[in-house]
C-alpha cells in the first residue's frame, strides 16, 4: 500500500478503492493534505476489472449457461477491483 511522500502516512485501502471507483479521482492525504493523482500507467490496470465480464461472457464462455458465464466474469471483476488498490500508484501533484 502506498504511503504519503511527505508524512509517510499510508493511504487507507478504502480511500484508494473509492478513488478507483470514481474513475481515478485524485486523493488527498488525511494528515498533511498533500494531493495525489493516479500515475497514468496505473489507469491501464483498470482493464483488469473491466475486461473479465466481456471475456468470460462472450469470448471464453466456459459454461453452457450464459448467466453463469456473466456471473463468473462479474466475480472475477469484483476480485480484480479489490486487488487493484494494491497495484495502482499515485503521484504527488503539489511538488
Ligand atoms: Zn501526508
Amino acid at each position: 500500500m502506498q504511503k504519503c511522500n511527505k508524512c509517510k502516512l499510508p493511504f487507507k485501502w478504502s480511500k484508494i478503492y473509492n478513488s478507483v471507483m470514481w474513475f481515478y479521482k485524485p486523493i488527498q492525504c488525511e494528515k498533511c493534505g498533500a494531493d495525489y493523482k493516479i500515475y497514468f500507467p496505473s489507469r491501464l490496470i483498470g482493464a483488469f476489472f473491466v475486461l473479465p465480464i466481456p471475456i468470460f461472457g462472450l469470448i471464453l464462455s466456459p459454461f453452457d449457461n450464459e448467466l453463469i458465464n456473466i456471473l463468473t466474469g462479474i466475480c472475477i471483476s469484483f476480485t480484480g477491483s479489490l486487488l487493484i488498490t494494491f497495484l495502482v500508484k499515485y503521484k504527488n501533484v503539489n511538488t
